[in-house]
């Protein structure tokens, strides 16, 4: 969000809604609320809405274990320190006392990367807590669960049976959500600013990734507790595996069409809707239109090319970034420019840039400028794209305005990056595309969902749209109500 945040000032007014993760709240909470305040002042009919992801699940995540020691991940990370200051640091991000003795897997020798020699001065590697999930973890956890945050992945057990104590997360988590804005402006010069702003369009249960029968169990105590807040404009959300979701997405759907919240907000991290099989994009589909029919609110969190298809199937909306593309896999990256991608609307798909243009080299159909506005895109940063030379190569006019690179900055290295400029077309290009793509297909039937699917195949005739043939069908069989 924070590397994002050229494109959703530029593109502010365009959007139904900004999407906000906690974490980075924490890590620049000014930043961010001013970002807010200005969409909320810039955007009126219809009103600018945001939500804050809680981003729970990341507590929940096992961490990739070597040798007795964890892995570097989004919620810790291994870091250089004397054996003092790393003592002092993991108590403090721990919330270790000090008669508690520290935990030995959270301090390895540096060179080994095995236990530490008690009697050397030497530096020695911590496995810190990163501070945007740290306070988090300070604001919506109990002491209690607090304590395990980074140790273990949490789960029900740490919630244990006392529903006093899951109650208890669960109001916390909404609290955060309705008040962290407005207390950004707690006693500072524009603290009436904080009164009068609106609160999140929407308030999202916690969550964690449901993957077992059990963990859906905890999901669903989460969801019962969280109806039990009576949020107005409450929305559960559901994070699960997509071989879970394969076996038990009626389970799941029951569970959600008893709750008082009338949103869903699905997210299946490993579904990559192009190369998803058939039967998956139908359980998928009918799994929106079960819930669709029982009047919820249905939100795909990272929606790719044949969610658009489900918008006539009562999918009420989808979310896209351009860090991340059309999916996001459950295990959260650390930082990094978004790479250099192109997203090829008429395919539904998004690759390296170089994989793009010779995707469409391999398409016979693809042969001029005009070919290419017809068959690949015709928004306006297209058609800039285009414009910048006077003969008629589509593609050395897309390689120069999308694939524009540098030799890298950092020292020693001598590979080409992407330059700031080719890296902000593509995203423009792909925020827009999507903007495109969805207000059309907010307005068609069934029918006229798949009539564009076989359209955009006529585009591409070859190997590379094989996979609308299987959106196609999967859509053919949703018809039938197979
Ligand atoms: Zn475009």
């Amino acid at each position: 969000m924070t590397k994002e945040r050229p494109y959703v000032e530029k593109t502010v007014a365009m959007f139904t809604g900004l999407f906000i993760k906690a974490n980075l709240f924490e890590s620049a909470p000014s930043a961010l609320s001013a970002l807010i305040v200005r969409y909320v002042g810039t955007v009126k009919s219809p009103p600018a809405r945001y939500v804050i992801d809680p981003v729970t699940y990341v507590f929940g995540v096992e961490s990739e274990m070597h040798d007795g020691f964890g892995d570097d991940s989004a919620l810790c990370h291994w870091r250089l320190l004397t054996k003092d200051d790393a003592a002092r640091k993991l108590r403090q991000d721990y919330h270790i006392p000090e008669t508690q003795e520290i935990p030995r897997n959270l301090m390895r020798d540096a060179d080994t990367h095995g236990n530490i020699d008690p009697g050397s001065d030497r530096k020695v590697e911590a496995l810190v807590l990163t501070r945007s999930y740290a306070h988090l973890a300070d604001k919506i956890f109990a002491d209690s669960i607090r304590r395990k945050v980074g140790l273990r992945a949490l789960g029900q057990a740490d919630f244990g049976v006392d529903n006093g104590v899951l109650d208890d997360f669960v109001g916390k988590v909404i609290d955060y959500q309705q008040g962290t804005l407005k207390r950004c402006f707690e006693g500072v010069k524009y603290q009436e600013l904080g009164e009068t702003l609106p609160g999140p369009a929407y308030i999202l249960s916690p969550y964690f990734y449901i993957k077992s029968d059990e963990s859906l169990e905890f999901m669903t105590s989460i969801w019962h507790s969280f109806d039990a807040h009576q949020v107005a404009n409450g929305a559960a959300v559901t994070m699960v595996s997509k071989s879970y979701f394969m076996n038990s997405w009626r389970e799941i759907a029951c569970a959600l069409s008893h709750l008082e919240a009338k949103t869903v907000m699905i997210w299946i991290p490993e579904l990559q809707e192009d190369l998803a099989t058939q039967d998956e994009l139908v359980a998928f589909g009918q799994f929106v239109h079960t819930l669709a029919s029982s009047n919820r609110l249905v939100i795909n969190f990272y929606g790719g090319g044949f969610s658009m298809s489900l918008l006539s199937y009562g999918l009420a909306g989808l979310m896209n970034g351009p860090g991340y593309g059309l999916q996001r896999s459950a295990i959260p990256v650390k930082g990094g420019a978004p790479a250099a991608s192109f997203y090829i609307p008429t395919l539904g798909v998004r690759s390296g840039v170089l994989g793009a243009l010779q995707v469409m080299m391999s398409n016979p159909l693809i042969g001029s400028k005009q070919d290419f506005l017809d068959h690949v895109c015709s928004c306006p940063i297209c058609r800039t794209a285009m414009s910048k030379s006077a003969d008629d190569d589509y593609a050395t006019a897309f390689w120069n305005y999308y694939g524009e690179l540098v030799p890298s900055k950092t020292p020693g290295s001598n590979r080409l990056v992407p330059t700031r400029d080719a890296t902000d077309r593509n995203a423009f290009h792909f925020l827009l595309a999507r903007l495109l793509e969805f207000r059309a297909e907010r307005q068609y039937s069934p029918a006229g969902s798949l009539q564009q699917l076989r359209t955009y195949r006529k585009s591409w005739p070859g190997r590379s749209g094989e996979h609308l043939d299987t959106w196609v069908r999967a859509l053919v069989a949703l018809e039938n109500g197979e």
